[in-house]
């Protein structure tokens, strides 16, 4: 990854974030397996060719620093601090042999059976418990530790809130009273074998994609996308400002129905397709995309 400095900003800060990080191939980490397949291959083929400027990493420069903190911090004798974590899958699926996913935990702690990570967030995620994607990431450390023989059934995460006010935490009873929080997370069998499953397939597809061309790669689902939903204005027609947008065509089909009695031919029902916010603000890769490019060339036909 090349890293821009369109701000000046000091070297010291490059050099926190600069890697000669060179993909291994077939070896996937357990954060990268969480990606899009289509984003994890273009990652790879254009590894040499992403940009990305310091000035916006200045969150990933905070968790680099909140990491090194811990890291210098003393582990009990039972606990395994940044520990590299590794296994062949074809262990358990033939079909994989030679495939190798890794990662490293921020602390294993072998005496109270949990895996513990630390992460910064913004307080939307908080108030909204939108949790699952951490949930995902600790099990499959978890999974890959009791691989090695070991005993793990909870994970816990500690998370460090990079808008927290505390002037809103007497507002709103939902909003979270400290800056720090912990998440917590109980491990059974049934979610080891569904981790197990997303980890082969996810795997699979990879293998399956490794090598297609770029205009042949699985396309992110809407979800992976952070898409907004497709609205439905209701306007009159030659209006541009809807009289009411609506979640569902149901929804919006009713409203013309109710105006039509009075104004008959007067209004329409105007489809807004949603936006693809990840494409479109937080993809690395999204200038390598086919899908992102003919957004972009949609886009400037309509202005
Ligand atoms: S630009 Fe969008 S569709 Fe393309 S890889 Fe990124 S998230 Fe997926």
């Amino acid at each position: 990854m090349k890293i821009l400095n369109s701000n000046n900003l000091p070297e010291q800060l490059i050099n926190l974030v600069q890697s000669d990080y060179k993909p291994t191939p077939k070896r996937y980490s357990c954060t990268t397996i969480l990606k899009p397949t289509r984003q994890i291959i273009l990652e790879r083929k254009h590894n040499d060719e992403i940009e990305q400027d310091i000035s916006d990493m200045c969150w990933l420069v905070f968790g680099i620093a909140v990491h090194s903190i811990i890291e210098n911090s003393q582990e009990s004798i039972t606990q395994f601090k940044e520990e590299k974590l590794s296994m062949d899958l074809g262990k358990i699926c033939k079909e994989l042999d030679g495939y190798v996913l890794s990662g490293r935990s921020d602390l294993i702690d072998l005496g109270n059976k949990k895996i513990y990570d630390w992460k910064t967030c913004s307080t939307w995620k908080i108030i909204f418990k939108d949790y699952e994607d951490w949930r995902k990431e600790t099990l499959i450390y978890a999974w890959l530790v009791k691989q090695l023989g070991f005993e793990i059934n909870s994970g816990e995460i500690v998370t460090f809130i990079k808008d927290h006010k505390k002037s809103q935490v007497k507002i709103s009873k939902d909003y979270p009273k400290f800056p720090v929080q912990t998440i917590k997370f109980k491990f059974t069998e049934k979610d080891y074998q569904e981790i197990e499953k997303f980890i082969i397939d996810k795997f699979l597809e990879i293998k399956k994609y490794e090598n297609a061309l770029d205009k042949d790669l699985p396309l992110c689902t809407p979800e992976e996308r952070y898409n907004t939903g497709d609205k439905y204005a209701v306007k009159k027609k030659n209006n541009k400002r809807a009289s009411k947008v609506h979640d569902t065509l149901e929804e919006a089909q009713k409203h013309l129905n109710n105006l039509e009695k009075d104004y008959p031919g007067v209004y329409e029902i105007e489809k807004r397709e949603g936006e693809n916010r990840k494409c479109m603000e937080y993809c690395n890769v999204c200038k390598f995309c086919d899908f992102y490019k003919e957004i972009e060339e949609k886009e400037e036909e309509e202005k």
